[in-house]
This record gives C-alpha cells, sequence and structure tokens, in this order.
C-alpha cells in the first residue's frame, strides 16, 4: 500500500493534525492500493493561514515573473506525462492511451493556453477615451479549489493556473476517490518553485474539508467542479461570507440527429457519449432522432454500442474502462433497471457485468430506445456508459424536449443544413453547443445555463473568475 497521508502547505509536505485513513481503490480491480488521510478543520486552518500570509507577497509580482514559473511548471509536466497518465489511469479507470491522449493532454492544453492569455491579458485599462477613471483587475485572494474525480488534471487545471497566473493563493482539494493525480501535480507546483503558501493541497470529503473550505471567512473564493447536489450545499455553506462561488456542475446533453446528418453522426454520438465510460458532464447522454430515420438509427446505435470493448484500464488499446466506484456502479445499474421498468426498450447492453469482468467496476455499453423525456434515464444525470434516444418529429419538438432540463451545460446537432444548425443552436438553452462533431478551441469558455452551473472556465474568462475588478476616478 502506498502511505500517501501527508498534505502540501506552506511548501513542505506535512503530517495531517491526526489520521484518518481512507483508501483509494483501483477501480479495475476493486484492489485498495494508497491510502490518504481525510484533513479536518485544524488542517483547513493551518492550510488557510499559509495562503492568506503569502497573499500580500504573491498578489504583487510582476506577471513576468509569474510567466516564468508557469512555464517551468508547463515543462515539468511535460517530462512527467507518463507518470500522470498512469496514475489518473490507475486511480479512476481511464485506459492508458486515451487516459494520455484526451486527460494528460487536456491538462497540458490548459496550462498552454493560460500562459498564452495571461501574456495578452489588459490588467489595466483606461474606462473610455478621455475618462479619468481606471479599471484594475485585480487578484481576488485566497481560494478554495475543489475537483471531482472524472476528468481530475483536467479540472485541476482548469482552476490552479488560473488563479496562479492572476496572482491569487489556493488551496486545492481534490476528489478523495482519486486524488494521487493531484498529489503529483502538488509536486510539479512545488519543483516549478512557487513561492510556500502560494499553493496548498488538503485531501478530505465534502462534509470535511469541503464544508470547511466553503464556510471559512478567510476564503475569498470557491470554485468548484462537481455535481449539482454539491454545488447547491457550497452555495449555502458560502452565504454567510459572501465569498464568490464559481460552479462548474453537471449535465443532461442532447443531441439531435436530423435526417439529413452525414452518415455517421448516430455511430460518433453513440461513441461520444461511451468515451470516458460515460463520466463526462457534457457527455451527450440524449440522442433525439428524427422520427423518418429512426429505425435505421436504432439499428445502428445497437451495433456501434455491441462494438465497443470494455477492459481494464492498464491495459492499452481502444477499449472503454471501469466507472470509478461502487457507489457510482450501483447508482448506474439501479437507472438502467429504472428505464427497464419504466418501459424503455433495451436494445445494448444491460445491468449485467460484460462476460469475464466480474471483478472491478464494469458496466456493459447500453442503449435505450423509445425514450420519454419524463422517464428518470431521460432526466437523471446518469454518469455512465448509457444512451437514451428519443424520437421526434420536427424540429420545433426537438428543441422543446432538449430544452425541458433542470440542466444547461453541452448540446449537440447534427444535420448537412448549416442554416437550421445555426438557427437551432441560438435556441438551445446551454453554454456549449457542438455542431457535426465540431469541438472547442482552447481558450473558449466552458461553463453552464441552469443547474450546470454559473461561471465559465477557459481563456480570458476563466482569468476574470479570480479577479476583482476596481474603478479608481480621478486617475490622470
Ligand atoms: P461530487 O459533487 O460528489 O464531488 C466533487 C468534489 O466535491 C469532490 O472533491 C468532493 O469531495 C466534493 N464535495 C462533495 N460534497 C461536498 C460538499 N457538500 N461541500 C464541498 N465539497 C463537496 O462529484 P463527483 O462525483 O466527484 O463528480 C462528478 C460530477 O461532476 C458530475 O455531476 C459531473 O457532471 C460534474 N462535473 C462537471 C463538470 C463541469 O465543468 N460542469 C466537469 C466535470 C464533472
Amino acid at each position: 500500500m502506498l502511505d500517501k497521508r501527508k498534505f502540501y502547505i506552506n511548501g513542505k509536505w506535512v503530517d495531517p493534525s491526526e489520521n484518518n485513513d481512507f483508501r483509494v481503490i483501483n477501480p479495475s480491480n476493486e484492489n485498495a492500493y494508497a491510502f490518504i488521510t481525510l484533513g479536518n478543520k485544524t488542517d483547513v486552518d493551518n492550510a488557510v493561514s499559509a495562503a492568506k500570509n503569502s497573499f500580500l507577497e504573491w498578489c504583487n509580482t510582476d506577471i513576468r515573473y509569474r510567466i516564468i514559473l508557469l512555464e517551468k511548471l508547463y515543462d515539468i509536466y511535460q517530462s512527467r506525462w507518463h507518470e500522470i497518465t498512469s496514475t489518473m489511469s490507475e486511480e479512476m479507470g481511464a485506459p492508458l492511451d486515451w487516459a494520455s491522449s484526451a486527460q494528460t493532454a487536456s491538462g497540458s492544453d490548459h496550462i498552454e493556453d493560460f500562459i498564452k492569455r495571461l501574456k495578452t491579458f489588459e490588467f489595466e485599462r483606461i474606462f473610455e477615451k478621455n475618462s479619468n477613471n481606471k479599471i484594475l483587475y485585480e487578484p481576488i485572494g485566497v481560494c478554495g479549489l475543489i475537483t471531482p474525480w472524472n476528468w481530475p488534471i483536467n479540472q485541476i487545471t482548469l482552476k490552479v493556473i488560473p488563479a496562479l497566473a492572476t496572482g491569487c493563493t489556493m488551496i486545492l482539494k481534490p476528489s478523495e476517490v482519486a486524488p494521487l493525480s493531484a498529489m503529483l501535480f502538488a509536486e510539479i507546483v512545488h519543483e516549478a518553485g512557487f513561492p510556500p503558501g502560494v499553493f496548498n493541497l488538503i485531501n478530505g470529503d465534502g462534509d470535511g474539508v469541503g464544508t470547511d473550505l466553503s464556510s471559512h471567512i478567510d476564503i475569498d473564493m470557491i470554485s468548484f467542479t462537481g455535481s449539482t447536489r454539491a454545488g447547491k450545499l457550497i452555495s449555502k455553506n458560502a452565504a454567510d461570507t459572501i465569498k464568490r462561488v464559481c460552479l462548474e456542475l453537471g449535465g443532461k446533453g442532447g443531441n439531435i440527429v436530423f435526417s439529413d446528418s452525414h452518415s455517421e453522426a448516430v455511430r460518433e454520438g453513440v461513441r461520444n457519449i461511451m468515451s470516458n465510460s460515460g463520466q463526462s458532464c457534457d457527455a451527450p447522454t440524449r440522442m433525439l432522432v428524427e422520427k423518418s430515420i429512426y429505425k435505421r438509427a436504432i439499428e445502428e446505435a445497437a451495433d456501434e454500442a455491441n462494438k465497443i470493448k470494455v477492459d481494464i484500464a492498464s491495459k492499452k488499446g481502444n477499449h472503454i474502462g471501469p466507472v470509478i466506484s461502487k457507489t457510482q456502479y450501483d447508482k448506474i445499474i439501479d437507472l438502467i433497471n429504472s428505464g427497464i421498468k419504466e418501459g424503455a426498450t433495451l436494445v445494448a447492453g444491460g445491468p449485467e457485468k460484460p462476460a469475464g469482468l466480474e471483478k472491478g467496476y464494469f458496466v456493459k455499453p447500453t442503449i435505450f430506445t423509445d425514450v420519454t423525456n419524463n422517464m428518470r434515464i431521460a432526466k437523471e444525470e446518469i454518469f455512465g456508459p448509457v444512451l437514451s434516444i428519443i424520437p421526434f418529429e420536427d424540429e420545433d419538438e426537438a428543441l422543446s424536449i432538449v430544452n425541458d432540463t433542470s440542466y444547461g451545460l453541452g448540446n449537440y446537432i447534427q444535420t448537412q443544413d448549416k442554416e437550421k444548425a445555426k438557427r437551432v443552436a441560438r435556441k438551445l438553452r446551454s453554454g456549449g453547443v457542438y455542431i457535426n462533431g465540431n469541438v472547442a478551441d482552447p481558450g473558449t469558455p466552458f461553463g453552464g445555463y441552469r443547474q450546470s452551473g454559473n461561471g465559465r472556465e477557459g481563456g480570458d474568462w476563466g482569468l476574470e473568475e479570480y479577479l476583482e475588478i476596481k474603478t479608481i476616478c480621478g486617475w490622470e
């Protein structure tokens, strides 16, 4: 067993105030292979005071100095690429090749893009011509950064890098279920030479460290990515201190496949939801198919799902891995059973384990058809490799079904009619719309409408989240 009980506070790996062991489990074989400690209020206070004490000096550092340190961090990240990949793969079940090309690569892209944005971001602006009012963008202060397990390094780099770039100090609390890649990231920050106290890491769970950070009087902002359930609790716990709360939450994306879509559209949609074993917040989990191609779409979707291999994460190749934990596994199987009970038609997969994979949290790529938008599988975020297919008559009906959700993160459109695609994209209530498989460029804003959250990460928008805005009148 790996002993990973220490926290990174004030530039050093230190013992927790008391041991409260938590086992890190490899979801491919259900074996515990590392211990961490879940921190408590004393650990949080220690980390917050380190971050608070280092803030004044760090927030006044020259931006060119911060760029040099971030470029060092980027180089170290590249040199430890394989270690980052294998650590994430083992803790959360992403197969090695995909963990490298998608998960580790996303972190690298974010670091690179934030450095680029920092070089041109205007921290000082004159309000308008002939005005003597100056607008300053200043770091907000001490930040609590709380991240999930499904894209661990992606989420960490989307928060830690802009916080460092803007001159904030911080305490990172990664998911207790997949904390080891975060601890490796802390080593990288240390090696890059950031001053003690600027970046701190504490492990813990939501009820403990997560709640203590959210309600802490000396924390100026919480940036959270995770479930809508936890986002609501964080907002409530943060209310008394009026701190800024930025939330990136769940989703229930729709993928509208019109009859004039390209021939691979349905198969592409299936691969997209199954990727990361369905554990992506912006996955297109509801596929809406125009009635005239519904029968063909079902056949293609079932065929594509049956082609997707499921296997352990440490094997190389183009398969999907297990889901993260027993809790998630049980929740997914319960939802699959609810789909069967509520009358949806199961055309691929199902609640049984894939053959030969009895140990580990493996779920078969599963497709339901004849789903209606009031079934649990159409309403709730399943967070597993499960797709619900819903037929529609025309554009208006498709839009009303997709927008009939409390979420609003990512929606997808498949059609070769460019004007229709643009028209539908404008009417979709979500932070992202992806037409015909196009992806977001680095530096574009990412976030949700409605209960998918309230902030935007990435690019200049991601930097602005960590900044206060000051108006100085009479500058000249
Ligand atoms: P989760 O909400 O259970 O946990 C996320 C993090 O919050 C963990 O670090 C956890 O310890 C902490 N936490 C839990 N309860 C808390 C509380 N009451 N107070 C403070 N912290 C608390 O989510 P998860 O299961 O780790 O991740 C999956 C969820 O994350 C899904 O809902 C997914 O859609 C969402 N997600 C959203 C985005 C996005 O950008 N919108 C990206 C990735 C994942």
